[in-house]
């Protein structure tokens, strides 16, 4: 009863710091005037998102979408649903989707096929951390942060079960015994 779990840094809040403002950087180059609309990816990528924003100094607008494709604990349910929608017009606006993993790239590819019938201008992924090793579908992450090696992962927005998303670094998590 009452399994141990160990957490064991990954990422600290420095190497975060330095990702997003990398992330900001490129997303500065390519968008500046294009008035872009960022869509975070709920609800993972709001601690992400809120902090790239802050270093992005011109127009651009934010919106959310929410799918669930994880259940409770840490096994993938493989089902996805949009279980939020968007306010704002896509068509023919600069679109950046904004994603705290790329794990399988289901709830991905699923966001960029939604988002890409409303025939948006472009359609980009920004994603802080990727996890190739469990891709079951090819996406194309457009700005890249942090490699994850094939762990389940908490902290700065990530959960595990809906807690530990207030972390500020970023954590593996794993059971013991
Ligand atoms: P997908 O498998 O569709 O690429 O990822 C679906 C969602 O599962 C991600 O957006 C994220 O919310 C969650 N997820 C995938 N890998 C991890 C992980 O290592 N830790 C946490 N906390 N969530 C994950
Ligand atoms: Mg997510």
């Amino acid at each position: 009863m009452g399994s141990q779990r160990r957490f064991t840094i990954l990422f600290t809040r420095d190497e975060i710091e330095a990702t997003v403002k990398k992330l900001a950087a490129e997303i500065r180059q390519d968008y500046l005037g294009k008035h872009p609309i960022l869509i975070g990816v709920l609800k993972g990528s709001f601690m992400f998102l809120a902090d790239l924003i802050r270093l992005l100094d011109f127009p651009l607008e934010v919106e959310f979408v929410r799918l669930s494709s994880y259940g409770r604990g840490t096994k993938s349910s493989g089902k996805i649903r949009m279980v939020h929608s968007l306010r704002s017009k896509i068509k023919g606006r600069h679109v950046l989707v904004i994603e705290d993993i790329v794990d399988t790239g289901l709830t991905t590819s699923f966001v960029l096929d939604y988002l890409g019938r409303k025939k948006p201008a472009s359609l980009k992924v920004c994603a802080l951390t990727d996890k190739p090793s469990r891709r079951q579908i090819p996406v194309n992450i457009d700005y890249r942060g942090l490699t994850v090696p094939n762990k389940f992962i908490v902290g700065y927005g990530l959960d595990w079960d809906e807690r530990f998303r207030n972390l500020p670094d970023i954590y593996v998590v794993e059971n013991e015994g």
